[in-house]
């Protein structure tokens, strides 16, 4: 059986990485998503084990400290990681697996996984950008402002990608994303 492909998709928060990794998932069976753990509080409509595993700032160091997460990062005063156990599980199974996290976890990825895809999803604009995560309507005004500074540091990190698709219209970018799945796989074959 063939190993599976492990694909990072990063970006700025309200870019539309969530959107486009719906999408992916609803369109290809053999693709599992690497839920991840945080400590930040649920979102309305999150669900536990779906959207992410929501644990205490103590759980998550634990974790950490017994070499369970593949990578990690603190965001905006909260931590979020990826579970090792399922990434390598499952691309042992012959399944790819999709991670949407941050620059800092994406490189961290590369090192573990120098094999690994690394897609940048970038927005048409930075008033576009900030619309998005205003749009959204889940966070405060100060955490917008903490989100969007962010943003601009993890523009500068773009060129660092493997592939950087713009998310200006949806379905292309969804598209563009599939056509870099496929180039990629297909290395292999
Ligand atoms: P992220 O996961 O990167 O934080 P989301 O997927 O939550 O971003 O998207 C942020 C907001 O932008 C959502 O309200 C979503 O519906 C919207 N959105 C996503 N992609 C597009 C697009 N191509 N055009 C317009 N709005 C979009
Ligand atoms: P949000 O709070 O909007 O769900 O996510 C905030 C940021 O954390 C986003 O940039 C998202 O990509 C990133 N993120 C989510 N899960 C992980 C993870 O497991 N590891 C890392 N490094 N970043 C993550």
């Amino acid at each position: 059986m063939t190993r599976g492909k492990l694909f990072v998709i990063s970006g700025p928060s309200g870019v539309g990485k969530g959107t486009i990794c719906k999408k992916l998932f609803e369109a290809d069976d053999n693709l599992r998503f690497s839920v991840s753990m945080t400590t930040r509080a649920p979102r309305e409509g999150e669900v536990e084990g779906k959207d992410y595993f929501f644990v205490s700032k103590e759980r998550f160091e634990e974790l950490l400290q017994d070499g369970q997460l593949l990578e990690y990062n603190k965001f905006v005063d909260n931590y979020y990681g990826t579970p090792r156990g399922p990434v390598v599980e499952w691309m042992e199974q012959g399944y790819d697996v999709l991670l949407e996290i941050d620059y800092h976890g994406a490189f961290q990825v590369r090192e573990a996984y120098p094999e690994a895809v690394l897609v940048f999803i970038a927005p048409p604009s930075v008033e576009e950008l900030k619309a998005r995560i205003r749009g959204r309507g889940t966070e405060t005004e100060e955490q917008i402002e903490g989100r969007i500074a962010q943003a601009m540091d993890d523009m500068a990190q773009a060129d660092e990608f493997d592939y950087l698709v713009l998310n200006d219209d949806l379905n292309t970018a969804v598209w563009k994303v599939q056509q870099v799945m496929r180039i990629e796989k297909g290395k292999e074959v």
